[in-house]
């Protein structure tokens, strides 16, 4: 890869730049690509990543949305002629288009910080097409992903994250691995969704209410969040002690809430 890059990094597209290539390679390790696999990149920048991947699959879809990386991306990995760019954005990127009849996708990516959280809601809405996922985010948005009820970040994006895969924090990696350094530590996480859903909510808009309203407030009870939408008949009828504050439910406890709300409704 050429070294003198003219690319000013552009915070309003998140770009840190890994430069670090132990990191690199560590992440694709944990990657694992295998020749012939779908590996779809979001934000391949100037194609760190992107090309310890290609290496090994020889073909790679990816999506930028900063057109100025494009053609140094492209000048970058001139190797690979099965290299295919989508100049687009990756929240309105509909990843169902790149899944075969024979495979899933699996997706990569060092994520733009300032998005990755809708991002993630954008990529779990389309989860049945895609085999894993494997991201750099921020350490703390990877802490909330994994973390379980009880644990201080257990909270929404726990529950909806864990509803549809399996979550592991693989490492650390620290600010000086990038160009320019985030303020922050980062870290790499692998989401894989559940082959089949082991708790299916009958209306998935109807779950990510309940787990917004169950969530509004941390500190209080779910009698108090509840309010109006769940009685103390409800409660009893659920087996959930109302006086408990949202953390100490459970993936399954926020999907029985949901079937049990929409039986209720008709
Ligand atoms: N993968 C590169 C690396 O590790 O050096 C760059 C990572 S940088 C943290 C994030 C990348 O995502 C940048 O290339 C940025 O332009 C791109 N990006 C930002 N917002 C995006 C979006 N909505 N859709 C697709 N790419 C985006």
């Amino acid at each position: 890869m050429s070294k003198q890059q003219p690319h000013k990094a552009r915070k309003r597209f998140g770009q840190n730049f890994l430069h670090d290539h132990g990191v690199i390679r560590r992440i694709v390790a944990c990657i694992g690509p295998k020749k012939g696999q779908r590996l779809v990149e979001i934000g391949p920048g100037k194609g760190a990543l992107t090309e310890g991947i290609i290496s090994v699959t020889e073909r790679m879809d990816v999506v930028e949305l900063d057109r100025d990386l494009i053609p140094i991306l492209k000048v970058n990995l001139f190797k690979f002629p099965d290299l295919t760019v989508h100049e687009a954005d990756a929240m309105k990127f509909d990843f169902t288009s790149l899944k075969t009849d024979e495979q899933k996708i699996r997706v990569v990516g060092n994520l733009p910080y300032n998005i990755s959280t809708p991002l993630i809601f954008h990529l779990l809405s389309q989860a049945d097409v895609i085999e894993d996922m494997h991201f750099m985010l921020q350490k703390e948005v990877v802490d909330r992903l994994a973390a379980r009820p009880g644990d201080s970040l257990y909270g929404r994006l726990s529950v909806m994250a864990q509803y549809y895969c399996s979550v592991e924090s693989l490492f650390i990696v620290g600010p000086e691995s990038f160009d320019p350094a985030p303020k922050v530590d980062s870290a790499i996480v692998r989401m894989t969704p559940h082959k089949t859903l082991p708790y299916p909510v009958n209306n998935i808009k109807t779950l990510e209410d309940m787990v917004r309203t169950g969530f509004q407030q941390r500190r209080k009870t779910l009698r108090n969040n509840y309010k109006g939408v769940l009685d103390n008949e409800d409660f009893a009828a659920l087996e959930i002690d109302p006086g408990l504050r949202p953390e100490r439910l459970d993936v399954e406890d926020f999907v029985r809430i949901t079937n049990y709300v929409l039986n209720k409704e008709g």
